[in-house]
């Protein structure tokens, strides 16, 4: 492997300066403050999610107690918020922690090879503002790539689109000036962003159609919080915090575990909320009853039912049925109907994309994902000194980046002090292989044969549990005779020389 000596070194790199990237360094900042760190990333701004997407009405689907970091309180008064003020509190984390001096942003991380010799990752970076190729080492790779290709969206070949006269655009490139005032729009999706866009457009469009092919559980929630509202007038900002934290954590995981243990008792429950919130006598089996039991995929969280209130009033309605093909005006649906449509939006999903389209390569050796297999979920068998962010499914995404960070600086903390060098997951006793996210969405089941396995007990199963997450990366013991297989097989350089620190 070529590595250039002259090539500007780091301790941790961390690729992507969104929600998790920044969350990553504000901790390295904090608990390994003597560990040099930069953050590549390679849109020219930070945010990622909260910055790429601009689609009217963006926001959260789950609320900020547990979105937002552990270590720093969401004080706004809404729980579920919109996405300018997601990324505000991403700019003013990373403004407060003082870590904005080490993103640098138009940095496209292509590859990362590691040198077992040296025990060090020697990257390729891509600038993406002026073309050039730089390289950097580090001794550590912090991925915190999300979880989805940012250059384009997952959208169908419906036929006949060329023919449809007006624009068909995708939630993710959504244009600047679209005027969709007394529009008639259909929004072909039954997802997050679908059900986050209907009430919006529909409060200055002439009509909004949310066009699915099936249903999706939908959940009505306060975009307040009333026991927030109470405590933050009491206590302190941060113990107020931590409680609602906990409070919303654990709600959430109980309603988890009731869907997975009763399904038909939760599937009632939404049903009767539903029909609450709806007009008399509305399909609600047909537009609101999946066929897949709660959490087998994602729900959708509506606030303040904002997406009911739009049906009651006649400004949105639901269409479950097929996009036969697209005419000129409008589209042609499989039961023969046709909806009559001025605009299209195609929310219909991301295209995953695992570490952030990078190519790994261990002693040239490139590595195969889909051959790794998922250490606490947050590390690859077989790769060294590597961590990798992926949230949670069933809960907020901020909850597990948060663990796998505090997670990292206890690592490198424990390998300071017991001169290791090197860490590799070794999962040569693993024999299940299951596949990394048990969802059933579309999104998730297109890229699953390119995604880590998971094993099926610990450390290789991914609960998806916080508070067993909590016992496994944030109190749990560092050293449990997988990670460390290469215990010190190379060389202690300066940098990895004994430091004392709690571990
Ligand atoms: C519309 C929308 C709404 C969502 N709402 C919620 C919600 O309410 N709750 C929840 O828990 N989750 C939600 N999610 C999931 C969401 O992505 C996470 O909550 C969170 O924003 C992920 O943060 P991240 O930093 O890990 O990834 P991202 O926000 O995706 O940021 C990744 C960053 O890495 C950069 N990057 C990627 N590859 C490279 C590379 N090779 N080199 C350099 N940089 C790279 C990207 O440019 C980007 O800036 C939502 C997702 C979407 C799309």
């Amino acid at each position: 492997m070529s590595t250039s000596d002259s090539s500007p070194y780091t301790d941790v790199l961390i690729v992507g300066a969104g929600l998790s990237g920044v969350g990553a360094a504000c901790q390295l900042r904090r608990d390994c403050p003597e560990k040099s760190v930069v953050v590549l990333e390679a849109r020219d701004a930070i945010g990622g999610t909260w910055d790429l997407f601009r689609y009217p009405g963006i926001r959260s689907d789950s609320d900020m107690f547990t979105l937002g970091y552990r270590f720093r309180p969401w004080t706004e008064a809404k729980s579920i918020a919109d996405g300018p003020s997601i990324l505000n509190y991403i700019h003013d984390t990373a403004r407060e922690f003082d870590v904005r001096r080490l993103i640098r942003v138009n940095h496209r991380v292509a590859s990362a090879k590691w040198n077992s010799a040296e025990a060090r990752w020697t990257v390729e970076v891509q600038r993406t503002d002026t073309g050039e190729t730089v390289t950097m080492r580090c001794a550590f790779l912090y991925v915190c790539s999300g979880y989805y290709r940012y250059d384009e969206g997952f959208s169908p070949t419906f036929p006949g689109v060329e023919r449809f006269s007006g624009p068909v655009i995708h939630p993710q490139h959504w244009p600047d000036r679209l005027d969709y005032r007394d529009k008639r729009v259909v929004v072909i999706g039954s997802g997050a962003t679908a059900v986050t866009l209907v009430p919006t457009l529909a409060s200055s469009a002439a009509h909004v159609t949310m066009l699915q092919r099936s249903p999706t559980y939908v959940a009505s929630r306060p975009a307040r919080d009333p026991l927030a509202d109470r405590l933050r007038a009491r206590l302190p900002q941060k113990l107020a915090y931590a409680i609602v934290r906990w409070k919303n954590t654990l709600e959430g995981m109980a309603i988890f575990q009731l869907s997975r243990r009763r399904p038909d008792y939760v599937k009632s429950m939404l049903r009767k909320a539903a029909i609450a919130q709806l007009p008399d006598g509305y399909e609600v089996d047909t537009h609101f009853a999946p066929s897949y039991n709660p959490w087998d995929q994602r729900m959708c969280l509506v606030p303040d039912g904002d997406l009911f209130t739009a049906i009651r009033e006649g400004r949105a309605s639901v269409v479950t049925d097929h996009v036969e093909e697209f005419t000129e005006t409008g589209i042609k649906l499989a039961s023969g109907a046709e909806l009559p449509a001025d605009i299209v939006v195609s929310a219909t999903g991301l295209n995953m994309l695992a570490i952030g389209g990078m190519a790994l390569e261990v002693d040239g050796r490139p590595v195969d994902l889909s051959k790794t297999v998922s250490y606490k979920g947050m590390m690859l068998s077989g790769v060294p000194n590597f961590a990798w962010t992926i949230g949670y499914t069933n809960a907020s995404w901020t909850l597990k980046a948060d663990l796998v960070a505090q997670y990292v600086c206890r690592l490198l903390a424990h390998m300071d002090r017991h001169g290791h060098a090197t860490v590799t997951p070794d999962a040569s006793r693993v024999t299940a292989h299951h596949p990394f996210l048990d969802l059933t969405s579309g999104y998730v089941q297109r890229s699953m044969d390119l995604m880590p396995k998971q094993g099926d007990r610990l450390p290789w199963r991914l609960h998806q549990n916080y508070v067993r997450d909590v016992a496994l990366l944030r109190r749990g013991p560092i050293d449990d005779d997988v990670v460390f297989a290469a215990r010190s097989a190379v060389p202690v350089g300066p940098r990895q020389q004994v430091r004392q620190r709690v571990g």
